[in-house]
């Protein structure tokens, strides 16, 4: 992992540097690597991205009794490694045409790619309700797997209905005596079998038609104020902690005004993973897509690999 944080053997030029380490950025190194192009991916925070803060991944292919999300992102980085991948911790600030070329500046440095493809991924969407800031990482959470240890014995509650939502309250109930699942409309959205052994955990609570109005306690989280819409009545659900998992917004920043994409920020592609300027691709959870999981992800970064490939071939 030393690697990941010195820059000495960083060069000057790449065929393909990759933003974002997850599944898709690295999936799309190896892809590159083993076709002899030079790759770098740059990472803002740990390989694996999202992955790497999963408890249990249990539907990718290969792993019938699932496998950590600790250990499949560090058996992705070190694939990417394996086959010769620079993978460099780096937040990346910009991405300027010059030429033929992409100017891609990260930490202080500036590094020439004659493609690039953005695998910057998601970030959480927040409550925005009053409270919420005020306990941001110390009462707030938005990964199970990071902070769940610290509800042993107490009560939590967890925000959504989705995925995320149900599978990390069934993983919160580990540690919490009780956990809160509120969701805003009568029905969960997550996958059946994630509802079924949520539904047999006497530990899990469901609170239907309910969204959080404020955040409340002085030094430390008290309750949540609740509204349920149905019944038009607000009231205050007593928690230690709150898990907000009520989706995700694309990580995109850096991009806009420069490629398509829609109001969210997630970037339009063509089935090739181009955007519509060339030489830049997108790969992953922030493209614009219907099902975004890992083997899509990984997918999605291969195909990039393929086309920016096929792109520097043409063009340089
Ligand atoms: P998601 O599927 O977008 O679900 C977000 C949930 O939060 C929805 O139930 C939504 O309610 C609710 N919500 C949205 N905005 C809200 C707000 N302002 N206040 C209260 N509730 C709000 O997000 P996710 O669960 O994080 O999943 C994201 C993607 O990752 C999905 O494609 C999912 O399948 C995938 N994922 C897969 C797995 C797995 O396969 N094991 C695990 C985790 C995530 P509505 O239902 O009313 O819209």
């Amino acid at each position: 992992m030393e690697q990941f944080f010195n820059y000495d053997d960083l060069k000057e030029v790449y065929d393909i540097v990759i933003i974002g380490g997850g599944p898709a950025g690295l999936t799309a190194g190896i892809y590159a690597a083993r076709d002899n192009l030079d790759t770098l991916v740059i990472e803002k925070n740990f390989p694996g991205g999202q992955v790497g803060i999963t408890e249990m991944v249990e539907n990718y292919p290969g792993f019938p009794d699932g496998i950590l999300g600790g250990d499949l992102s560090e058996k992705m980085f070190q694939h990417a490694r394996k086959f010769g991948v620079q993978v460099k911790n780096g937040i990346c600030s910009k991405i300027e045409s010059d030429g033929k070329y992409k100017i891609v500046s990260f930490n202080d440095m500036q590094i020439k790619a004659k493609a690039v493809i953005m695998a910057s991924g998601a970030k959480p969407l927040h409550l925005n309700v009053p409270g919420e800031n005020k306990f941001l990482g110390r009462g707030i959470s938005f990964c199970a797997t990071c902070d769940g240890a610290f509800y042993k014995d107490k009560v939590v509650a967890v925000i959504g209905g989705g995925d995320s939502a149900v599978e990390e309250g069934h993983y919160l109930t580990k540690f919490a005596k009780k956990v809160y699942v509120v969701h805003r409309r009568d029905k969960l959205r997550a996958a059946k079998i994630l509802q079924e052994r949520a539904f047999a955990n006497p530990k899990m609570e469901f609170v239907y038609n309910c969204v959080v109005k404020e955040v409340k306690g002085e030094q430390k989280i008290e309750a949540i104020t609740l509204y349920n819409k149905v019944e038009d009545k607000e009231f205050d659900l007593t928690v230690d902690g709150v898990f907000v998992f009520i989706g995700w917004t694309a990580d995109t920043e850096i991009l806009k005004g420069i490629v398509e994409m829609d109001d969210s920020g997630f970037i339009k592609t063509d089935e090739h993973m181009a955007t519509n300027i060339p030489g830049i691709f997108s790969a992953g959870d922030n493209r614009l897509k219907e099902l975004r999981q890992i083997v899509t992800a990984v997918a999605d970064g291969a195909i990039a690999a393929k086309s920016a490939e096929k792109y520097i071939e043409d063009n340089f």
